[in-house]
């Protein structure tokens, strides 16, 4: 069997004829797998969905429980059946309940890994390397200048500031899957015990983490209405970042804005943003952990998803591995 004849694309995303299903479709479809609830890859209506308990919990509380027709939960390491085509979910280190679907007939293996990467992050379980013959990977960060820092070295920035400016609201813009609650369990494990205020659009995500087993400490809802800016002097507030653009910012004491974002290694973005503290926090892989990765799988074949296509796909051929670029359209970065 052929590659191509296993999984290829179509304008709703990855197909698999022989098992009739798509992984991560941007449109609806009649069966569904998916790797992760970001909404780039995880949209409601579709009618069957096939993820990690995680994602499908994650997904009922964005898109509400009759996000999709049925629901099937995944465990990592099991194989399901699927018209003759196994699916296995392997964890991917991206956020909490994020997979690689490994995709195998007649002895073809290929690797749809959705995002990952390879940095600890205690939030959700580790990547764990797929032997295959074709990997398909993301490239959101796939140019040789993005390597991202130590998380907790830029933690250490946050609270430097905070300790330069105690009167100061801190104001940290975190996308509210994943990035929101791997910030505030850094904050923990750099010794901040201080409560730690969120916007509402993050409480329903950071309880599910919660109940999830992975502790993110006193956290309390970042309500002006009934206290003044006083109350959130020198505080850590997080938030969406939209909602730091918003006149809800404003009513915290003397505001320092700061976001963490793998973006924020690019000086003109956090600039524009008005991002006063940029903070170089990714859930994506860097260079160095894209190119390691794909010494490491040593697979024969690489499809590049999404991101900066084409100097990974140079740097593969340039190593000997055949690659190609995929195209596919509607994958945007929600959790960068
Ligand atoms: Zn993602």
């Amino acid at each position: 069997m052929r590659a191509r004849d296993l999984l290829h694309t179509r304008p709703e995303g990855l197909y698999c004829p022989p098992g009739d299903f798509f992984i991560d479709p941007v449109r609806p479809v009649e069966r569904a797998l998916v790797t992760h609830g970001h909404a780039d890859h995880a949209r409601p209506g579709n009618g069957k969905v096939l993820a990690t308990r995680e994602t499908l919990d994650i997904m009922a509380i964005r898109y509400g429980a009759d996000f999709c027709g049925a629901m099937q939960a995944a465990a990592f390491g099991e194989r399901i059946d699927l018209g003759g085509v196994s699916a296995t979910f392997h964890p991917a280190g991206h956020v909490l309940g994020s997979a690689q679907i490994a995709v195998e007939k007649g002895g073809l293996t290929i690797v749809a890994s959705g995002d990952y990467k390879r940095g600890a992050d205690p939030t959700c379980t580790p990547y764990e390397p797929v032997p295959c013959d074709v990997f398909i990977t993301e490239a959101t960060f796939g140019l040789p200048v993005f390597h991202h820092p130590a998380p907790k070295a830029e933690m250490g920035k946050l609270l430097t500031s905070l300790r330069q400016f105690p009167e100061r609201s801190h104001l940290v813009g975190a996308y509210s899957l994943g990035k929101a609650q791997r910030v505030i369990r850094l904050l923990r494990d750099c010794g901040y015990d201080a409560p730690v205020y969120i916007h509402g659009a993050l409480a329903g995500l950071c309880d599910y983490y919660v109940s999830r087993g992975i502790d993110l400490g006193d956290l309390r809802p970042a309500t002006t209405e009934k206290g003044s800016a006083v109350d959130f002097r020198g505080a850590v507030v997080v938030g969406p970042p939209s909602a730091f653009a918003d006149r809800w910012a404003r009513r915290f004491n003397e505001p320092l804005v700061a976001f963490a974002s793998g973006w924020m290694m690019v000086r003109q973005r956090a600039k524009q943003g008005g991002v006063e503290l940029p903070l170089v926090i990714s859930d994506h892989c860097d260079w160095p952990e894209l190119t390691e990765t794909i010494r490491e799988l040593a697979p024969s074949e690489v499809w590049v998803t999404h991101g900066r296509e084409e100097a990974l796909v140079r740097w593969c051929d340039l190593s000997g591995v055949p690659a190609r670029p995929l195209h596919l359209v509607g994958y945007e970065d929600e959790g960068d």
